[in-house]
This record gives structure tokens, C-alpha cells and sequence, in this order.
């Protein structure tokens, strides 16, 4: 039986290496990384201190220096959900500036956390009122934001902009750099959640011009429950956990030292191969999209055809459900995902799907393919040779395929 995983936009296989540098993390260098006075706390301190600077310089932080008592611009989180959390929770609790701007076609973790800010009442730390106002911008056909469409939006009171570095469901890539620059002029903060960009396409937050960048460590072969959040030097933002002095006491809790590590060597592995490894991913989806479409009548790519993510490709099957694509592909040994896998077990179609005008009933036949260093040639050609049958079968039960 094949097993053929392209769902690694919803999560990767940690490389070999990052499991073999974590293991000493987790049995005897045990250390807590707060507890500078011993050996084994020194130990973990100066691992978790070198992973900072790994994960720095994926991103083109590149002067923190070997001080643990130096968190500089990188603050480890649980992952890219808490990163985006703390981005906008934090940039506007406690101050007076309380507009949120952010796109239809964002993660849930920044969609929601915006309308729970609209929602919420009151700030149980200051008692100063916190309800914002958020507008969300719309996409195009192709999943682009109009970067008039923010000037416009844009107000004094307008505390911080955040748009997705490239989506998760349909790959396109915002234009960061421009929207950062537009955001500046109006003296607003600019938060991008790059989760599906980092170790994927160069980041450098210095080009795009940034203030804060969330990234997740398993979304390019690091372990699970870890990330960061890039905060330039100077940003004004609240501290996110309370209880500690860990991360300049802006996120309090022990560290989780064996993810912190493998996150460090998945950055180092990420930076070696990128170049070679996106233009293979490419060339990979390419050969897809082409088998796929040469033999499958009927079938249309979600989202920019250029502007995207190497390894992300997001079709849609007229007259096919994705659910039952997505049985039949586990069948034959293939797992692919049909909308965001964050919301799997959601049966509502895709937000995305739905903010780029793709209407509700074809949203629902909509399958992400993505690929990462462990996809080769053989698996795509399997799919190609194995799909054609499969939907076939599927359109021949379904009651709303006119073929
Ligand atoms: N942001 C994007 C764009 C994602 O794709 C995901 C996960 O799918 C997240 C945020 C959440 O990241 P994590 O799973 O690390 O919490």
C-alpha cells in the first residue's frame, strides 16, 4: 500500500536530524534554561540562545549575540497560533489606539482573535476599555489584497495592519513589502503571519520592512508546539504570558527547550536547501497541475498562478465533493486535505475559498495538494496516474456533476 503525504501545508515530518538534536533535550540535559547558576540550566540556556540566533538568521535578524540574557528580536511561542495572538492582543491592550485593518483571507488564529478584540469589553489588567473596531479588506479573484484598498482603510487610530505573508489554503503571496511601507506613513504597526513562508521562499524582515512576524517550527520540518514571534527593536507591544521573567518577560513559562532546539536546526537545515528545494517543489506542482488537468475534465486552480508558494496547489473538481476526494485519495494511499486543515472537521466551505469569489457549492470541491523535501517525482506521477479513476468514480454517484 502507498503512503503518499501531501497535506504539508498542514503540518511536515520533522527532519531526522532535528528529532536526533532534540533527544538530548529531553532526557539528561534536562535543565531549566532560568537556572544560570548550575550546569545543566547553563547548558540549556546557551542551547536555547543558539536556536535564537538560528532562527534569526532564517529571517535576517543576524546580530543577536551569544548572551541568553539577550532575547533581541526573537520570542519563542507555542507556535503560530499564540504568535498571532500576541501580535494583535498586544498591540492594542492597554492603549489608546484601538483599530484593527486585517484581510477575508486570513488564518482563523487572526481572524478570530480580531473579532474577539471587537467583542471584548474591558482590560482586566488596566480596566481601561478595549472593544476595536476591525476592518477586514477584501481579496481578489486571485487572493491579492489592493494596496489602495488599505490606504484607505487606513486611520489615526488605526493601531495595527496584519496580513498574511502567503495563505495557507491557496498559496498566494501577499505584496508584504508595499503594505508594510503604505501602513508606516500612517504611523501603524504592520504584522505578517509568514507560518506558511518561512523555510519555504527567503524572509528577511528587514526588506519587507516588518514590525512583528509570526512562525511556526512544524510547518517546514521542525518539531510541533513551538514558534516564535519576530518583534523589532523599539515596537511598544504587551507582554503576552504573565508569570515569569522568560523571554524578556514578555511571554512567561519554562521553555520548551527540545522544540526551541529542533526549531533551531529545522531553520538551519530550511536555509542549506532552500533555493534548489522551492524551484523542485515548483516544477513538482507544475507536473501535477498539467497531468492533472490533461486528464480530469473540468477542473480549475484556486488562487494566483504565479505569485505562490512553490509547493501549494489548490484545484477545484466541478461536480465532486472534496470530502469524498478525500476518501477515495486515502484509499489509494494519498493524503490531501480539502479547505484549511486547521478546520478540518468543519463541514462550513472555506473562508478563503469563499473571500476570492469562489461560490459555495464549488468551494466544497476544492483538494489542497502540498509538497515538501520528502515529496518526490514518483509520488506526483501516482497521483496523476491514480486520480483520473478515482473522480470519475465519484462523479458518476454525485448528483451535481453535469458531465
Ligand atoms: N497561520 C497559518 C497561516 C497557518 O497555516 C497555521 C497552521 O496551519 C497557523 C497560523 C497556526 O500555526 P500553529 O499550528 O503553529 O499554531
Amino acid at each position: 500500500m502507498k503512503n503518499i503525504y501531501l497535506d504539508n501545508a498542514a503540518t511536515t515530518r520533522p527532519a531526522p536530524e532535528v528529532v536526533e538534536a532534540m533527544l538530548p533535550y529531553l532526557g539528561e540535559l534536562f535543565g531549566n534554561p532560568s537556572s544560570k547558576y548550575y550546569g545543566v540550566g547553563q547548558i540549556t540556556r546557551a542551547a536555547v540562545q543558539k536556536a535564537r540566533q538560528q532562527v534569526g538568521r532564517l529571517i535576517g535578524v543576524n546580530n543577536i549575540s551569544d548572551n541568553p540574557d539577550d532575547p533581541y528580536e526573537i520570542y519563542f511561542t507555542s507556535g503560530g497560533t499564540e504568535s498571532d495572538n500576541w501580535a494583535l492582543k498586544g498591540a492594542v491592550m492597554c492603549k489608546s489606539k484601538k483599530h484593527i485593518i486585517t484581510s477575508a483571507f486570513e488564518h482563523h488564529a487572526v481572524l478570530e482573535t480580531a473579532e474577539m478584540l471587537e467583542k471584548s469589553l474591558g482590560c482586566n489588567v488596566c480596566a481601561k476599555q478595549t472593544a476595536c473596531e476591525v476592518t477586514i479588506l477584501p481579496v481578489d479573484s486571485t487572493g491579492l489584497v489592493n494596496p489602495d484598498d488599505l490606504r484607505k482603510a487606513l486611520r489615526d487610530e488605526t493601531a495595527i495592519v496584519s496580513i498574511m505573508h502567503a495563505n495557507n489554503e491557496i498559496g498566494t503571496i501577499q505584496p508584504i513589502k508595499e503594505l508594510a511601507a503604505i501602513t508606516h506613513e500612517r504611523g501603524a504597526l504592520f504584522h505578517t503571519d509568514a507560518v506558511q513562508t518561512v523555510g519555504k521562499i527567503p524572509v528577511d524582515v528587514n526588506d519587507l520592512g516588518v514590525d512583528l512576524l509570526s512562525m511556526s517550527g512544524h510547518k517546514f520540518h521542525g518539531p510541533k508546539g513551538i514558534g516564535a514571534l519576530y518583534i523589532r527593536k523599539g515596537t511598544r507591544l504587551d507582554p503576552f504570558l504573565n508569570g515569569g521573567g522568560q523571554e524578556r518577560a514578555l511571554r512567561a513559562g519554562t521553555h520548551n527547550v527540545a522544540g526551541i532546539v529542533g526549531m533551531g536546526v529545522a531553520c538551519e537545515l530550511a536555509m542549506k536547501n532552500m533555493e534548489a528545494e522551492a524551484k523542485r517543489e515548483r516544477a513538482l506542482v507544475e507536473t501535477l497541475w498539467q497531468g492533472l488537468s490533461d486528464r480530469i475534465p473540468k477542473i480549475h486552480r484556486n488562487g494566483h498562478p504565479e505569485i505562490r508558494l512553490p509547493g501549494t496547489l489548490n484545484v477545484r473538481f466541478e461536480g465532486a465533493e472534496g470530502e469524498a476526494i478525500l476518501m477515495y485519495m486515502d484509499m489509494m494511499g494519498v493524503q490531501v486535505s480539502s479547505g484549511s486543515a486547521c478546520s478540518t472537521g468543519d463541514i462550513k466551505p472555506s473562508h478563503v475559498l469563499l473571500a476570492i469569489g469562489v461560490k459555495q457549492e464549488e468551494a466544497h470541491g476544492s483538494i489542497r495538494f502540498s509538497l515538501s523535501h520528502d515529496t518526490t517525482a514518483e509520488d506526483i506521477q501516482y497521483v496523476i496516474d491514480t486520480m483520473p479513476k478515482q473522480l470519475d468514480m465519484i462523479r458518476q454517484m454525485s448528483v451535481t456533476w453535469k458531465g
